[in-house]
């Protein structure tokens, strides 16, 4: 296991000159392969949108990233996956070809936005088809008229591996077809996929992959794809520990694209029992980024104690075009079930009069 050569030389493909949560188009060119990528249409506001084509296997797999302009971890393993099979992969790019578009919504990527340029969600615009990027993407999906699917994007902090204590690090879902969730031949198909990819990286990360929640909705890109009979796999990278950069987490979405790559390509999947799916816990919301305990706060002429949970919000300095992540104070209360990225116990401090977004970063640092 431990000799794979995706997991032993990661450092060899990895594209060094991507780090971080902020990647645009310009850092796109950055990399050895650029030469490759070719401009397809453009944004609301006017930036190319780049499509990159690997192999000439029959099996085609349609991938994208950043529909959500701020969700950049998944495109940096995709670009990992890219420099993967230009140097290990030929096998592999003799019975599959990549169709890849990297970044969809690159205003999103721009302005590190969920959305695109007029502020439209593309994955609620699936039906509609109202933005040239969702538009784009139908497109292309009827031109390749892939046998696969892969829909990248990054999850929020927020989540929990059920009610375990141990965060999502990655999750996955087979996007439903119908509002009773029905087992169709495609939706089997990208559940064995996902239990291919769940079986090699819980030996890496053992309890912290999931399964995103499967509620149908049709404006969801994945779940029209889907119900077209596209097998559709939903990859969610999210947080691991203190690394904000998730560049950890990149480096197990990459090992995560790979599997997928290699039991499609060696049609291994097909030998999963498509319940093991089931099996994956369910994502569950039950992280903070910071949990502060047993605070004592006045009450009445004593004191009670309570806990607060603070999330981080990110944004863009435009100026050093790094994200920075502000703490926000997002419940108080008992929250003895909740679980921090960050915990710290206030047992032996004063009562405390008075703690408010304004000073929850002088009060952090004075602990
Ligand atoms: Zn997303």
């Amino acid at each position: 296991m431990k000799d794979e050569i995706e997991i032993r030389n990661y450092l060899k493909y990895k594209n060094h000159q991507v780090q971080d949560r902020y990647l645009t188009n310009e850092s796109l060119f950055k990399l050895d392969f650029s030469k490759n990528l070719k401009p397809i249409g453009k944004s609301v506001n006017k930036l190319p949108i780049y499509f990159l084509k690997l192999g000439n296997g029959p099996i085609k797999i349609l991938v994208w990233s950043q529909m959500h302009g701020n969700e950049t971890t998944s495109t940096r393993a995709l670009l990992d996956l890219i420099t993967f099979l230009n140097i290990y992969g030929s096998n592999y790019l003799k019975k599959i070809s990549l169709h890849v578009i990297p970044i969809l919504n690159p205003d999103g990527a721009l302005n590190y936005t969920r959305t695109n340029f007029n502020g439209i969600d593309l994955n609620r615009d699936a039906l509609v088809l109202s933005q040239p990027e969702s538009i784009l993407l139908n497109e292309m999906y009827h031109s390749i008229n892939p046998h696969f699917c892969f829909n990248l994007h990054d999850q929020r902090s927020i989540y929990s591996v059920s009610n375990s204590k141990k965060s999502s690090v990655l999750s996955f879902l087979s996007p439903s077809v119908d509002e009773i969730k029905s087992d169709t031949d495609s939706r089997i198909k990208s559940m064995k996929i996902i239990s291919s990819i769940e079986k090699k990286l819980n030996n890496l990360i053992e309890g912290h992959i999931s399964r995103f929640k499967d509620d149908y909705n049709a404006n969801c890109v994945g779940d029209t794809f889907q119900s077209l009979g596209t097998p559709t796999i939903l990859f969610e990278s999210g947080q691991y520990g203190l690394d904000y950069s998730r560049e950890n987490t990149r480096n197990y979405m990459c090992i995560a694209l790979i599997t997928a790559i290699k039991s499609i390509a060696s049609e291994n999947y097909d030998l999963n029992d498509y319940n093991s799916y089931y099996s994956i816990p369910p994502n569950e919301e039950l992280f903070f980024d910071i949990l502060l305990r047993n605070i004592k706060i006045p009450k009445n002429n004593t004191f009670e104690r309570v806990d607060i949970g603070v999330y981080f919000n990110e944004s863009l300095d435009k100026k050093t075009k790094k994200i920075t992540f502000s703490p926000v104070i997002s419940k108080i209360g008992n929250l003895k079930l909740m679980t921090g990225h960050k915990e710290i116990d206030f047992s032996n401090n004063h009562i405390i009069h008075e703690i408010t977004n304004e000073n929850l970063v002088e009060f952090i640092k004075n602990v």
